[in-house]
């Protein structure tokens, strides 16, 4: 099996580059790729690319995922999360190859508190949450096979995220306000890519299953709960915290004003993604916590 992977040094694509290597023979890039165009802002480029490797299965982890930036420049961001997905639906078809994109709980508009399902209607409340839903429309109306993977607040030892900066924060601060109103689960990009991983295994025999999927972790929480999470896990493994455990004080939305509107229950149902793969999906807290002790064995 030929898979082609755009976005290989984001959270996720770099989690992809290990659990698709033993899959087959992996081609992947960036967006600076040389030989082969990986830049999503070119999706003529993209499209000749895959017309040049011919795979089997392309996996899309590039995407414009800046959502206060993507309010002041919506056409970048329709480039790259929309358009250039577009074209990767339009050829996937044309080779009758399978297409591996993700999506996002921004599609909702975070009204309610039951989890949604893939059926719900969406509704984003953001730049970045229309594009996104956009490239599953493209995807969806252009009849290849793919499999969509929606998910939300993704973290990964590597890089930059939430959990690191209320790190930080909580060695430098003496006192935090984190929000706790917008609900939704951690998911980690390893688990991500594991699920891709076997996902991918399942629809190369099972053409069924081309679909869109809720993709998270088991259990939820707020901002202020992860925040918590974090910074208990750090005081138990023996990190000097500025911050009191009572001074870690939850805040609404409005209280951290942005450009982009997020929503408030990012609830997602993963039923059909555990039925139809037979998988289990485990808590946030056990991501969370594995990811804590690899930043932290490594810190100095
Ligand atoms: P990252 O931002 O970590 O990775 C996205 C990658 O795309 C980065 O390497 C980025 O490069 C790259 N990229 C940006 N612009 C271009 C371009 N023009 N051409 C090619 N590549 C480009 O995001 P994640 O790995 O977390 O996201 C993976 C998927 O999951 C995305 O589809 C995202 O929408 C979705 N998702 C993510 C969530 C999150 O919390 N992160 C939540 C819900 C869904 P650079 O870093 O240099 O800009």
């Amino acid at each position: 099996m030929k898979i082609l992977l755009f976005g290989k040094s984001g959270q996720v694509g770099w989690e992809l580059q290990r659990s698709l290597a033993p899959l087959g023979e992996l081609v992947a890039l960036d967006f600076d790729s040389q030989e082969l165009c990986g830049d999503f802002s070119r999706p003529d480029g993209i499209a000749e690319t895959v017309r040049a490797v011919a795979p089997d299965v392309i996996v899309n982890a590039a995407a414009h995922t800046a959502v206060d930036k993507a309010e002041s420049e919506p056409e970048q961001a329709r480039t790259i999360n929309a358009l250039a997905p577009a074209r990767l639906a339009r050829e996937a078809g044309k080779l009758g190859a399978w297409l591996v994109h993700y999506s996002t709980d921004y599609v909702f508009d975070g009204s309610g508190s039951t989890p949604w399902v893939e059926t719900d209607s969406a509704g984003p409340l953001n730049v970045y949450g229309i594009t996104k839903l956009d490239s599953e429309d493209a995807i969806i109306g252009s009849g290849c096979r793919h499999l969509i993977f929606r998910t939300s607040w993704v973290f990964a030892a590597r890089g930059g995220n939430f959990a690191k900066t209320m790190l930080r924060l909580g060695q430098e601060r003496d006192r935090l306000t984190v929000i706790d109103d917008q609900i939704g689960a951690p998911t980690g990009a390893d688990l991500l890519a594991d699920v891709t991983a076997h996902a991918i295994r399942t629809a190369v025999l099972r053409q069924s299953v081309s679909g869109l999927y809720h993709l998270v972790a088991a259990g939820e929480t707020s901002w202020y709960g992860y925040a918590q999470f974090v910074l208990n896990f750090a005081r138990q493994a023996g990190v000097t915290l500025t911050v009191a455990a009572d001074n870690i004080l939850p805040v609404p939305s409005n209280a951290f004003p942005s450009p982009a509107r997020r929503p408030k229950n990012s609830r997602l149902d993963t039923g059909k993604l555990q039925n139809t793969f037979n998988l289990n999906l485990p808590s946030w807290q056990t991501g969370v916590a594995r990811m804590l002790t690899e930043i932290l064995e490594k810190a100095p």
